[in-house]
């Protein structure tokens, strides 16, 4: 999509720091950490949000959750524990609109999330 943010770095036309990509799936580091690892996983396929997905996204979403958890291990906190979390609409904070995952490592994180 033209003006996604997301869609432009899946593209390599904004520049990230790439932790993973193949044909269905990039994840890479969040410009805004909010622990010591964050990375976001997304699908290369536009998604506004988690509302707009259909049966068609069903295999692509499980592929990412899958890269997630893979990548939480090749960052070497697998056994201590992460969250992989998707913020969905404004009361969740979404503040860009193509579906995306937040992995989160590296330090003790509280629940319920705020
Ligand atoms: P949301 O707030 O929608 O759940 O998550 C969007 C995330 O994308 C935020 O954590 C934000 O820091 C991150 N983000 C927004 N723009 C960029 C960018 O241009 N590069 C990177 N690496 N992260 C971004
Ligand atoms: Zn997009």
């Amino acid at each position: 999509m033209a003006d996604c943010i997301f869609c432009k770095i899946a593209a390599g036309e904004i520049k990230s720091n790439i932790v993973h990509q193949d044909e269905q799936v990039v994840a890479f580091r969040d410009i805004n950490p909010q622990a010591p690892t964050h990375i976001v996983v997304i699908p290369r396929v536009h998604v506004a949000s988690l509302n707009n997905l259909g049966p068609e996204h069903d295999h692509v979403v499980g592929y990412l959750v899958r890269v997630a958890a893979q990548i939480a291990e090749d960052e070497g906190f697998s056994e201590q524990g992460y969250r992989i979390v998707a913020n969905c609409g404004p009361d969740a904070g979404q503040s860009v609109d193509h579906v995306h995952f937040h992995l989160l490592g590296g330090r003790s994180l509280r629940w319920p999330p705020g």
